[in-house]
């Protein structure tokens, strides 16, 4: 469902996506690690047209991305297909949870209120905060925040999700909620490509881990070889710092 080819992407001098190709299958769950500054946000946003790249091309669910900006009509079908989850949960602060969930759903798929609060309800219902439905962002805890955001996104029916650090910013006791709910989407078969310095999490849901470094892949594989037996020393470096 995913397909990079010869991805390359600089910033001035910078050269953050050497020669990416990647490709992510309908249902497969793919955790992307590696250390601060790899690369690893940049690979995700130019998935979902969230970041220009300059040679490469990049199919989403068969629409084409291309470089510099030539995407034309297949930018806007990505992004309504692609849900992404930030580390910043990026709720609108001036609307209701329930606002949050159903805007894009108005404004994009043209929904009714009713139509998309129907769908909202049920939503906030499976990330376990019904009950928060018409309160504002700042009245909930942070991993309630990002369940919002999560439920947000799945209210566009996305065929792929994208994850860069939904935890990171969550004091410990919240993390575990946020996983939880990601777990269930895992369980659903949804395609996700998540960024995440959350090894046991990796290693329990992961199909496939990808691990960059300076802008490229240099390893990827099943969880239990990727985690137990690494082949490259950058990657048992890595590992050997934050197992
Ligand atoms: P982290 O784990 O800290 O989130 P990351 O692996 O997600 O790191 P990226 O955010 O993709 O890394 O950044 C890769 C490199 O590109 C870094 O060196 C970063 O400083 C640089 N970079 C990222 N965004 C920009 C930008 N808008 N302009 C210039 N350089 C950028
Ligand atoms: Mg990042």
């Amino acid at each position: 469902i995913v397909r990079l080819e010869g991805v390359n992407k600089h910033f001035g001098r910078l050269h953050v996506m050497q020669d990416i190709d990647l490709s992510v299958a309908q249902g497969e769950v793919v955790v992307i690690i590696g250390a601060s500054g790899s690369g690893k946000s940049t690979l995700i946003r130019c998935v979902n047209g969230l970041e220009p790249f300059q040679s490469g091309r990049i199919e989403v669910d068969g629409k084409t991305l291309l470089p510099n900006g030539a995407s034309g009509k297949s930018l806007q079908a990505v992004r309504t297909e692609v849900g992404m989850v930030f580390q910043q949960f990026n709720l609108f602060p001036h609307l209701s949870i329930r606002d949050n969930v159903t805007l894009a759903p108005r404004k994009v798929r043209g929904m009714t209120r009713r139509q998309a609060d129907a769908i909202a309800d049920r939503l906030l219902a499976r990330v376990g905060i019904s009950d928060q439905a018409d309160k504002h962002p700042t009245q909930l805890s942070g991993g309630q925040q990002q369940r919002v955001a999560l439920a947000r996104a799945l209210a566009m029916e996305p065929r792929l999700m994208l994850f860069d650090e939904p935890t990171s910013a969550l004091d410990p006791e919240m993390i575990g909620e946020v996983l939880d709910a990601m777990r269930e989407l895992v369980n659903d078969g949804m395609t996700m490509m998540i960024v995440t310095h959350e090894m046991g999490f990796a290693r329990e849901v992961a199909d496939r881990v990808v691990f960059v470094h300076g802008g490229q892949i240099v390893e990827q594989g099943p969880p239990d070889q990727l985690f137990d037996q690494p082949r490259h020393e950058r990657t048992q470096a890595f590992l050997s710092r934050v197992l």
